[in-house]
């Protein structure tokens, strides 16, 4: 594939999370190895403590910062929902992420599931915070302002301190998992995973939120791709994928202030991922899972209606599957699912590994 395809498809998969890595294998040429290796494949130097971070050179600083976010986002909800996770981390400069991840620089994500590792970049210019400018135009002038000019700070700072906050996402994925919710559907997936995020920056990284309530937001631009059937249909590769986060992210930032962290309580409870013995586990309708979470916290069929419409139904038959197999092995269901909906070979598959996951 040729450097302007790789480029496109690229652009295609950005967003403030994607990651899926098994996607961008298909399109990585020869420039990455068709077996991953992880960090410490590479021999790269490792912090240890509970959350082992390995790093490139010149990264020791960057790796303990991410270390300690990480490490403190799992203490956090370990204290409050009784989750325990393992995970580790490769914090990567450009030449040690191509040997590594099959993503573009700078897209943080995790693959793997013993335990999952979480990739974040380890020098600013990555693709997420370019595509964190696109969202600019869509931030009321006076209020971005207002925090700037508060701050001392630049809009390309504010950028590259949202990348962070993707991998608090990430860790919302494993977390969310770990909790025992099983989203019926991809978008839910990751609006739970960004409310996870949200939450603790919201008690813990009071410095962020405004942040989020910056960048957490749909660009302007209104994108091929609008409805909730075409995220489940496409998932990274809709037309853009970073609008549809947005999106997520804004109704996150709406719920959160009136539902704090006992929504995700609730989720649990309205959407677990083991049933209880006689209980049909068949994955809700669209219309049932907007209806259930309505009931949660009222608003999100208004929100649902700034999407598009198309007839497909939200959840597709492949999450049945998903939703009701174990944390670990829907991490690999997904990454194989991910795959076929981007139409990319699937170079390592769920049997081979199951890498990759946003
Ligand atoms: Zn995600």
């Amino acid at each position: 594939m040729n450097p302007a395809e790789i480029l496109r498809r690229s652009r295609l998969l950005i967003s403030f999370c994607i990651a899926v890595g098994l996607v961008l294998a298909g399109c990585a040429g020869s420039k990455h190895p068709k077996s991953f290796k992880t960090a410490a494949d590479l021999g790269l130097p490792k912090l240890t403590g509970r959350v082992p971070t390995y790093y490139s050179t010149g990264a020791s600083a960057r790796a303990e910062k991410l270390q300690k976010d990480i490490a403190d986002m799992a203490a956090f909800f370990r204290e409050r929902l009784g989750t325990r996770v393992e995970v580790t981390i490769d914090v990567l400069n450009p030449q040690d992420w191509v040997r590594v991840s099959p993503l573009p620089y700078g897209l943080p994500g995790y693959y793997g599931s013993n335990p999952p590792v979480i990739f974040m970049p380890a020098t600013p210019g990555g693709l997420v915070s370019q595509m964190a400018l696109a969202r600019r135009d869509a931030i009321p002038p006076e209020m971005l302002g207002n925090y700037l000019q508060a701050n001392h700070t630049s809009f390309d700072t504010v950028a590259e301190n949202f990348v962070d906050i993707v991998g608090f996402h990430e860790l919302g994925h494993i977390l969310c998992a770990s909790y025992g919710i099983s989203a019926p559907c991809r978008w839910l997936d990751e609006l739970i995973a960004s409310y996870f995020a949200y939450a603790f920056i919201s008690e813990q990284r009071p410095e962020l939120k405004p942040i989020f309530d910056l960048l957490g937001r749909p660009s302007y631009r209104r994108p091929k791709n609008t409805s909730l059937a075409d995220f489940e249909r496409l998932y990274a590769g809709v037309d853009d994928y970073g609008w549809y986060q947005g999106m997520f992210e804004m109704r996150i930032r709406d719920v959160y202030p009136r539902m704090g962290i006992a929504f995700l309580q609730q989720l649990r409870a309205a959407f677990p991922s083991q049933s209880p013995p006689g209980v049909e586990s068949a994955p809700p309708s669209s219309g049932i899972v907007l209806e259930r979470l309505e009931a949660l916290a009222p608003g999100f069929k208004a929100w649902a209606e700034g999407f598009g419409h198309n007839e497909e139904p939200i959840g597709a038959d492949k999450h049945a599957r998903i939703s009701r197999a174990s944390p670990n092995k829907r991490m690999q269901l997904t990454s194989a699912a991910v795959t076929r909906a981007a139409g990319h070979p699937a170079r390592r598959s769920a049997e081979d590994g199951g890498r990759g996951r946003s």
